[in-house]
């Protein structure tokens, strides 16, 4: 250490503010951490090391960006404020091993990223308190674009991690629940109060750990299809799947074919989509799309 506060002190962290004349955007979901035992939960989950990688997104005055420098070798960190970035190359001077992109994560190329700043690295993590209002994007581009990531540790809204970590049968579990675990083992670390922003948010939030898996859980010969069958399930929860599938796939047919085709795949044409496991959808899909039904 440099000798100095860490920047996520509540004092380092105002005077800083300060200091910039830092004003804060809410559109941009900024809520800056103070807490020192969350902070290290979030490191700590990450299981970083010095052979190790992290890409943050959305390092706002650093409070993150500071720990993931003393634990890893190889720091990125995008930020999409413009006003931040003087800033942070100011307070992580320190660390010559971070690097500060001003960009907007949503519209980088992160596999050129990964080629640029994680070149020698072994592994990557994704660590990061995320900006809420654009939470299921960013998880679901990292996920989607199968990068070389070890793990994804998140704060994020407790209500959506909640849904990302939910079993079937529940009414957290939907069409989210089934993306996330699709590419990733998710586990709760700990749930956060308001308390420990500046300035508090308006929601509760938690950390989330997402084990990205080497190969989906379940094998699926068009993994677009799957996913639409599975959006189609959840239309309507109230509905019945047999009611849910008809509507997207047979709106103008009698019931005999969509009923033999839910029995072939070995569903109840009356459950509803929230009960269905992973296994059970790419069963569906299979069977609708070895009909040609897509
Ligand atoms: N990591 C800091 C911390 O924990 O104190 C700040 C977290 S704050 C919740 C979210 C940060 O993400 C803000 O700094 C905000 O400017 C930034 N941000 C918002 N949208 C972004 C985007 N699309 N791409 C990159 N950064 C973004």
């Amino acid at each position: 250490m440099n000798g100095r506060e860490q920047i996520s002190s509540p004092k380092r962290t105002k005077e800083i503010i300060q200091r910039y004349k830092f004003s804060f955007k809410k559109s941009l979901g900024q809520n800056f951490l103070i807490d020192q035992n969350i902070l290290d939960k979030i490191v700590d989950a990450a299981e970083l090391d010095s052979s190790a990688g992290a890409l943050e997104i959305g390092p706002g005055i650093g409070a993150l960006t500071e720990r993931l420098a003393q634990t890893a070798g190889a720091v990125t960190a995008v930020e999409i404020d413009r006003r931040l970035i003087p800033i942070l190359r100011d307070v992580l001077s320190p660390y010559p091993h971070v690097k500060v992109r001003n960009d907007d994560v949503l519209k980088v190329d992160l596999k050129e990223l990964f080629a640029e700043d994680f070149a020698g690295v072994e592994r990557v993590s994704v660590v990061a308190n995320l900006p809420y209002y654009v939470t299921t994007p960013i998880l679901m581009k990292l996920l989607e674009e199968k990068l070389p990531l070890d793990n994804i540790v998140v704060m994020i809204q407790k209500e959506v991690a909640e849904r990302m970590a939910a079993s079937p049968g529940g009414k957290e579990y939907g069409s989210l629940s089934i993306a996330v675990q699709y590419y990733s083992e998710p586990e709760l670390v700990c749930k956060v109060p308001r308390t420990v922003f500046i300035p508090e948010p308006n929601v509760e939030s938690a950390v989330i750990r997402l084990k990205v898996r080497q190969h989906p859980p379940v094998e699926v010969a068009d993994e677009k299809h799957f996913f639409e069958v599975v959006q189609a399930c959840f239309v309507q929860r109230r509905k019945t799947i047999a009611n849910n599938i008809k509507a997207r796939y047979f709106p103008q047919e009698g019931r005999e074919r969509l009923e033999a085709l839910l029995a072939e795949a070995g569903i109840e044409p009356t459950r509803r989509g929230e009960t269905l496991s992973i296994e059970e959808y790419a069963r569906l899909s299979g069977v609708l799309l070895a009909a040609g039904i897509a």
